[in-house]
């Protein structure tokens, strides 16, 4: 993520700002510009804006050009949603947009497509943020379609679940940047030679899933498995394999972008910044490691868990560096 600033006073800010405190210039996100901008005209791109519609219903602070649609980039993508007045969901609905919103930016900052469903109405990306409260609503990812079960916005029951499951890590952006990855599997492995290298690295993509469901289920996590997966969920399908390699990926490139931003890894690593073949590959994660191992450091010294709590093995390195490869090949 970047490092923001007020163009008005100079106040820095983060991401998700509305209002310079210092100031008091009304703010909000240009993703064309890739920056916080003050409102209804930034000074320094002299361009007119006005806010988001989705404003107050999902704490959306992006903006768009004053005579374009009514929503964002990243509302716009947003098929299904709580409605209006329903005060309940509407918080946890805010909370799944603000994170979206990551995701949404830094798919845009590493040059990934991002095809809606008006371009593309069988396979184009759309959000169903639901709640279960009401119906039964299973998080996951299917033909394009993205629903995320609104409990997850919960902190408690987040929490709960990430107990029960025996996870190191459960968020709301962890969660879409998993399931971005199942979007992207038909999106960026479409050559035969890149399937053949799916199957040897993560196994057949076309296995049967009830059955790998109830394995992973009856039998739990197999021994050893951190030697070739990154969690043990990802152990279950090689389709879950690769969308947690996946998420791990988006995790590793945004929070390496942060800390280019903040003066703790060379300029070069930012997301913008292409890092292609083998070379990129290895200067990420020869820039990672000692980041992470730091991070992870600092968060115990605050008495906090792990900030990264996994062990990346040469089998999943190998996993991400295909990843890797088809991401900087789609960013051209
Ligand atoms: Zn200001
Ligand atoms: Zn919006
Ligand atoms: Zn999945």
């Amino acid at each position: 993520m970047r490092d923001f600033t007020c163009s008005e006073c100079g106040q820095r800010l983060v991401f998700e700002n509305t209002l310079c405190l210092s100031c008091g210039s009304s703010l909000g996100f240009s993703l064309s510009d890739r920056n916080l901008l003050v409102l209804p005209k930034d000074p320094e791109s002299g361009q007119r804006l006005r806010k988001c519609a989705n404003q107050f219903v999902a704490q959306c602070n992006w903006m768009i050009p004053e005579d374009g649609p009514a929503l964002c980039e990243s509302c716009r993508l947003t098929r299904t949603r709580p409605a209006d007045n329903d005060d309940k969901w509407l918080a946890a609905f805010g909370e799944a947009e603000s994170a979206k919103r990551r995701l949404i930016l830094e798919l845009t900052e590493l040059g990934l497509p991002l095809v809606g469903r008006d371009a593309d109405p069988e396979f184009g990306l759309a959000f169903d943020l639901l709640s279960s409260a009401a119906e039964h609503v299973v998080t996951g990812h299917e033909n394009g379609v993205i629903t995320l079960d609104l409990a997850e916005g919960d902190v408690v029951h987040r929490e709960q679940v990430r107990v029960e499951l025996d996870e190191a890590y459960r968020t709301l952006l962890g969660h879409f940047r998993h399931e971005i990855g199942h979007y992207y599997f038909p999106v960026l492995v479409t050559a035969e030679d890149d399937l053949a290298r799916f199957r040897d690295l993560f196994g057949d993509p076309y296995e049967d899933y009830q059955e790998a469901l109830n394995r992973h289920y009856s039998e739990g996590k197999p021994p050893g498995w951190e030697s070739a997966h990154v969690s043990a969920y990802a152990t279950m399908h090689p389709a879950e394999d690769w969308a947690e390699t996946f998420a791990h990926y988006l995790h590793i490139r945004d929070t390496l972008d942060t800390a280019a931003a903040f003066g703790f890894a060379p300029a070069g690593a930012t997301l913008d910044r292409p890092q292609p073949g083998n070379a990129g590959f290895d200067r990420i994660i020869e820039l990672w490691l000692p980041l992470a191992w730091a991070l992870n450091m600092m968060n115990r010294s605050m008495g906090h868990r792990e900030l990264y709590p996994f062990v990346l093995a040469d089998r999943v390195l190998e996993k991400m560096r295909f990843i890797h490869e088809l991401c900087a090949t789609a960013q051209g």
